[in-house]
Order: C-alpha cells, then structure tokens, then sequence
C-alpha cells in the first residue's frame, strides 16, 4: 500500500513572494528519490494566514484545528511540515491534533534549523537546513520500520552526508508539476543557495559562505515554462543576483529573450552596478531590491556588511540615469543606532529617488551571528517569534515606536502612495527633511483619524492633497498648493493607468505640458514662471 504524504506550511499572505517554495522543494524531492518514489503518494498543500477562512478565525488552537481538519481529511500517514517564524505556534498545535490520530510528524525549515532541539517534543521528527535529503531517506527508513520510532543512531544515519553540494542532483518542483506558478500569480525562482556575505541578523551568516548554482539546464527549462504558462510575475532568489556580472547578464538577456512581458524582481548589491549591468535590467520589465539596511558606516560594520557610501550613492545614480526602478531597505534597532542615526538612514535613503523604501524591525533570528552576540551587543528582543528587537543601550522602547510610527507614515505616503516622481520636490518647497515630513504626516493622520493601511491609491492620493494643503496653509506657503496638487493627480493618473490599463479624466490647474516637465522639479519656479490654465485631461 502507497505510504500517503503530505508537505504542507502556513504562509505569511497570498502573494506570489510567498509561495511555498520549501514544502514544494522537499515534495518533489520525495517524489524522486529511489527510496520513496514507488511507496509514496505525495500532495503538497499549502495555506495562507490571508485565506478567508483562516483570517476569521480568532485563536491559534482555531486555527491549528482547521489546518489539521483539512489535512486529517486525506488520511495521511506522514505529514511534513515547514516551519517559519509566524506559523511555528500554530504547527506546534497541529501536531497535537494530528497526533492524536498517530499521523507522524516531520518538521524543518528555518525554525527548525535555528533550534532543533526545542522542538523534539512538538514533532517526531526534526530536519535542520536542506531536507531534500534527510526527508525522503527518513520518510524511507520510517516506512521500513512499519512506523516505529527510529533509533537516535536511525536518525543520524539519514543525516549524514546529507549536505547538498552539487545542486543539479535536485528536482525542479515547477518542472515536475508539484507547484503550479499559475496558482500563484507568480513564481518564486531559486538560481542559487548561499551567500558570499555574511551579515549577522541573517540565517547565512554561519553559512559556509559560498555559493551553488542550480544548473543552466534547469534554469533555461524554468523560464520556458514561465513562458509557457504565462507567468506574469517571478521573484529571484538569489541575494545577489548581479555579484556575478558576466552570468547576470547572460541570463537577463535570455529573459529578456523569453519571457519579455513577465515582470521581474531580483535582490542587488549595489557595489557591484555598472552603466552595463544598468543598461541590461532595462531590457526587461523588473525592479530591483537593494539592502541599504543603514547608513551609518559604524552600524553596518557592526553587523558585518562593510558599506561605501560613496560607492553607494554613485552607483545608485547609475540606476537612475539608466531609469532603472529600485527599492531600498533599511532596519531600525541594529546594535549601536542612534533614533538620530536612524533618522539619517530615512533622509539618506529618501535622496537617492528610490522607487520604494521599506523600512523593517530587527528581528534577532535564532541561528545568527547577532543571536550569538546578543547579550555582548546589550540587545533585548522578544524571545518569541518574530524576535524584534524591543531595545539596545542606543535605541529605546521610544525610539522604538517613534521608528515605528515613521515606517508606517513612509509605507503609506511614499511607497503606496507612489510618491516617488514629486516626493522631494514637495520637501524642497517647505524646507522639510523627509523624516520630519513623515513625522509630521503621521501627526496629521492621526489627528484627522485616516488609517495607516493600505487602501486604493485614490484614497492615499487625496489624503496626500488634503495633508499637503494643510500643511502649506499652516506655514503660508499657499502658493504651492495647486501647483502641488496637479503634480500628485497627475503623476498619480499616470500610475493607476499604468498599473491597470484604465483612463481617467483630471482637472488641472496649469498646463500638462508643463507639469510633466523639468519645470515641476522646483515649485517655486514653477509657480513663478508658469501660468495657470485651468483644463480637463485624459491620461
Ligand atoms: S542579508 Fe543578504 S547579503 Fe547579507 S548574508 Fe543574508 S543573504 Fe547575504
């Protein structure tokens, strides 16, 4: 009789970044293994927090008894779970249920890896790091005994010599049908496992520093099925995509060959930009994420990631002659920032025109270099996950919020907001810092009770005209406010139009000829120079 298995975990949201990548890989990997291949029946299920009937449910136990009920419902006799930060209490649940109907339980993935031993009592089996060994030779041996608990020494024999050195000996999960990109809106594309870096807050930093590619022939496979299935959108796991120039741009040009109206998101080191790797990403539709984190040199020394602002910013200012779109990261409470230095990062970041700014919690992972150091570095996190930081000797729990606060105001204004193309006009025009100016738009939203969330763009786009008059009432600067209200509805047109194909009218104030100009770049220039001429377009 066929041994039923089931690999499943609980993702953060439904999007195409969160697919579940591990829980396929190990499937697959089930699938194909000589041991397992013709004793097993492998499914992959996959839940979301975000599915409907998940987000209703009020309690972790709800929540654990709904997964378990879906699962008990295809009778397995092995269920392997992956493992996160945000789903680890609710797996720890499930596996009492699931328990309870001697299904036996195997669990890896990054919570498992960074303390393994903690988990021994919640599952029956622990996998740490890559399980597309250690899991089918398990599943083998577990089928072998009739079910029996294996042996320490039984355990340990599927562990050995189960690192993965040469990455071709895998199966794609996309390729052999286990996950669908389809289902998906889009796919999660693994080039390579590892990193030539070793930041402290990251699971590489006590990686072996190197890095394995998959095979060419499964990438070029890869993308014709993306083609193929019309994939619109593909995430690249690769930390850095572009360390490598030469193999960078090999592979941009054949996306660019086969998939050229699939949008692409890769992660870049910004060193390693030149004109030529720039002129290559606008080839093809995509954007690119890159790790600022902070830019206070000291910081970032102190988590191992060496920065040259200088290098930084030139090579910044290639993407933006090129017109290439990026986004910048920055984390608050890293060992030895200041609110100050912090504040820094947010002005520094917000000059260099980034498309996006996301600006994240330090979260001090179990399994890093900075868990290790933590009590050296006078950190305090929480000790369940997420593990934020809750203060330093630098940072307090006021800073801490005060961060916060200013991440959300720049989450909403900024990055949803789409402010990008006027964002430090606007600032120039009333002689604000951008962090002061998002302070102070936290201030206004607060006192005018308009939620932080994300919400359709118009909205967003009238609380920004509705701030921004207030704001230039408020300093008598009322000059400006049509000027800058043209500038965010047009803009603002221009992007939903983009983003989903669909006219609209507007109503200006002065000329669209000279709104979408050099012009516009300085507001009191343009209110001096250009005369209103109020008008109905459709962009
Ligand atoms: S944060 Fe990115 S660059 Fe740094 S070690 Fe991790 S994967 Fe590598």
């Amino acid at each position: 009789m066929m041994t039923k298995i089931l690999c499943t975990t609980l993702l953060v949201e439904k999007s195409p970044q969160a697919l579940p990548l591990g829980a396929a890989c190990v499937a697959s990997a089930i699938k194909h293994y000589a041991g397992t291949e013709k004793e097993c029946d492998v499914k992959l299920i996959s839940f979301s927090r975000e599915d409907d009937e998940i987000q209703t449910l009020e309690s972790n136990e709800q929540k654990a008894d709904f997964i378990a009920n879906r699962l008990l419902k295809e009778n397995p006799q092995i269920v392997c779970m992956s493992v996160f930060v945000w789903n680890r209490t609710i797996f720890e649940l499930c596996a009492e249920r699931l328990h309870k109907h001697n299904i036996i339980i195997i669990a890896g993935g990054p919570e498992i890896t960074a303390h393994p031993y903690i988990f021994e009592k919640s599952f029956d089996y622990t996998v740490t790091g890559e399980g597309e060994l250690k899991v089918p030779r398990l599943i083998e041996k577990v089928i072998l005994s009739g079910g029996k608990k294996l042996s320490k020494e039984e355990i340990l024999s599927c562990y050995e010599n189960a690192s993965i050195k040469d990455l071709s000996l895998l199966h794609s999960p996309y390729l052999d049908g286990t996950i669908d990109p389809t289902e998906f809106g889009g796919a999660l594309w693994e080039l390579a496992r590892g990193c030539p870096f070793k930041c402290s807050y990251c699971y590489e930093s006590k990686g072996e520093k190197t890095v394995r590619l998959f095979p060419e022939e499964r990438i070029d496979k890869e993308l014709e099925l993306f083609a193929q299935k019309k994939v619109p959108q593909v995430f690249v796991l690769d930390p850095t995509y572009n360390a490598n120039k030469e193999r960078a741009l090999a592979l941009l040009k054949k996306i660019a060959r086969i998939t050229p109206d699939t949008f692409y998101y890769f992660e870049a080191r910004a060193e390693f930009i030149d004109h030529q790797l720039a002129k290559a990403f606008t080839k093809i539709p995509c954007a690119l994420q890159i790790g600022l984190q902070s830019a206070d040199e000291n910081v970032l020394r102190k988590v191992n990631r060496p920065f040259n602002k200088k290098l930084f910013v030139k090579n910044i200012g290639i993407l933006n002659q090129e017109g290439v779109t990026f986004g910048l990261d920055l984390i608050y409470g890293l060992p030895g920032e200041t609110f100050a230095s912090f504040c820094a990062g947010i002005n520094f970041a917000a000059s260099l025109y980034p498309n996006n700014l996301e600006i994240f919690c330090l979260s001090v992972l179990p399994g890093t270099d900075l868990f290790d150091r933590a009590q050296e570095l006078n950190l305090t996190f929480e000790t369940t996950p997420p593990y934020n930081i809750i203060k330093t000797d630098k940072f307090s729990p006021q800073d801490k919020t005060k961060a916060q606060q200013l991440a959300q105001a720049c989450t909403y204004f900024y990055n949803d907001g789409r402010a990008v193309p006027w964002f430090l006009t606007i600032c120039r025009s009333l002689k604000i810092k951008p962090v002061d100016f998002f302070k102070t738009f936290y201030d206004f939203a607060k006192k005018n009770n308009i939620t932080l969330d994300c919400c359709e763009h118009k909205t967003i786009e009238e609380n920004q005209i509705k701030f921004l008059t207030s704001l230039y009432k408020q300093r008598q600067l009322d000059r400006y406010t049509k000027a800058a209200t043209d500038i965010i509805r047009f803009n603002g047109a221009i992007s939903r139009k983009t983003a989903t194909g669909i006219s609209e009218k507007i109503k200006l104030t002065y000329p669209p000829e000279y709104i979408d100009s050099q012009y516009s770049l300085d507001l009191d220039f343009f209110v001096k120079n250009v005369r209103p001429k109020p008008c109905e377009i459709k962009i």
